[in-house]
């Protein structure tokens, strides 16, 4: 049995507004067993008074001598404050490097929003417990039709119904958990797609269409809608998706990136903590970054950020179906 107190904490237990501050946390084989003042003297004293328990009950249990002598680890947080894990709702876990970087940043689970083999295995190994890194859920592969506008596509493209069989069949195999698609799909194939994976009890998420009417795909319950900037302009069909209880996921950071570093003359070595990244990662940024930039710029791709916020808010004015994501890790965002 491995047992910790963390001493002197402030912490969130998220079931109040309230923060319980100078607290200790007694962690036995990593679940949270009591928090409270003073449990040093407590677990020392082994029969000391029981103390309130997370959901409020006092109980009886009793620290035993021998988790005492030389089992018990204790580690003095004085001042920091102790926190639920995170959920970063739309990322890309496309390196070993992350794992430690996500928990580094308070992250214990992901929303893996491209999926491959090696993310099944990622998933499984962390599991196991022989990984260092967040829960995964993830999608499998990014769908999409024929989008010449995409720089290097690796998009897996479908241009048939066996397509589509054969895009459910791996999401499943592999463990995936949704479908996630981009909006060059052809409106008949979308329809068969939907209408497929809704058969399968798999979820659909992504980039919307540009092909079919938003209110068509919300009908056929599309299930979440990744960035403000792929919801629609009007406000009517914005609210049309929120009041059909259509999921969102704005990646404000992301939305940012665009106007920042292809118009504005922002530059990655600017970004905080840019240094703190693996070499490779920071070439394989820049390399990248330089495409997107060349892309958006040759197609004069030119987003008013204010209005691409405002769509969000506009989502969030009928609806509280949203949740919180960062699409790292896309150049420029940590
Ligand atoms: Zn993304």
């Amino acid at each position: 049995m491995k047992q910790y107190i963390l001493t002197h904490g402030n912490l969130l237990t998220m079931r109040d507004r309230t923060i319980k501050y100078d607290t200790d946390i007694l962690i036995r084989d990593g679940k949270i067993q009591k928090i409270g003042r003073n449990l040093t003297a407590f677990a020392a004293q082994e029969a000391a008074e029981p103390v309130n328990g997370l959901n409020g009950e006092a109980d009886a249990w009793r620290c035993e001598a021998d988790t005492l002598n030389g089992e018990t680890k204790f580690l003095d947080i004085s001042g920091r404050y102790v926190i639920p894990g995170l959920i970063d709702s739309h990322c890309h876990y496309d390196a070993d490097y992350m794992g430690k970087m996500f928990l580094a940043c308070g992250v214990t689970s992901v929303r893996n929003m491209r999926g491959y083999k090696r993310h099944a295995e990622y998933a499984a190994e962390t599991l196991a417990g022989k990984r260092t890194g967040p829960y995964i859920y993830s999608s499998g592969p990014i769908y999409d039709g024929e989008d010449p506008s995409i720089p290097d596509n690796s998009n897996e493209i479908i241009r048939t119904e066996a397509d589509v069989e054969q895009a459910i069949e791996y999401t499943i195999r592999n463990g995936f958990l949704w479908l996630k698609t981009y909006p060059s799909i052809e409106p008949e194939l979308y329809r068969y797609l939907l209408k497929r994976a809704r058969q399968q009890g798999l979820p659909v998420c992504g980039h919307m269409s540009k092909k079919l009417d938003d209110k068509v795909l919300a009908d056929a319950g599309y299930y979440c809608c990744e960035h403000s900037s792929s919801l629609p302009s009007h406000k009517a069909d914005i609210r049309y998706l929120a009041e059909a209880g259509m999921w969102f996921t704005p990646t404000q950071a992301v939305c940012e990136t665009l106007p920042d570093y292809v118009w504005n003359g922002k530059m990655l070595p600017e970004l905080e903590h840019f240094k703190d990244l693996p070499e490779c990662e920071r070439e394989n940024w820049e390399n990248r970054n330089r495409k997107i930039i060349e892309s958006y710029r040759s197609q004069g791709v030119r987003p008013d950020i204010r209005v691409v916020i405002g769509r969000g808010r506009t989502f969030l004015e009928y609806s509280n179906r949203f949740m919180a994501g960062t699409d790292c890790a896309y150049p420029g965002i940590i």
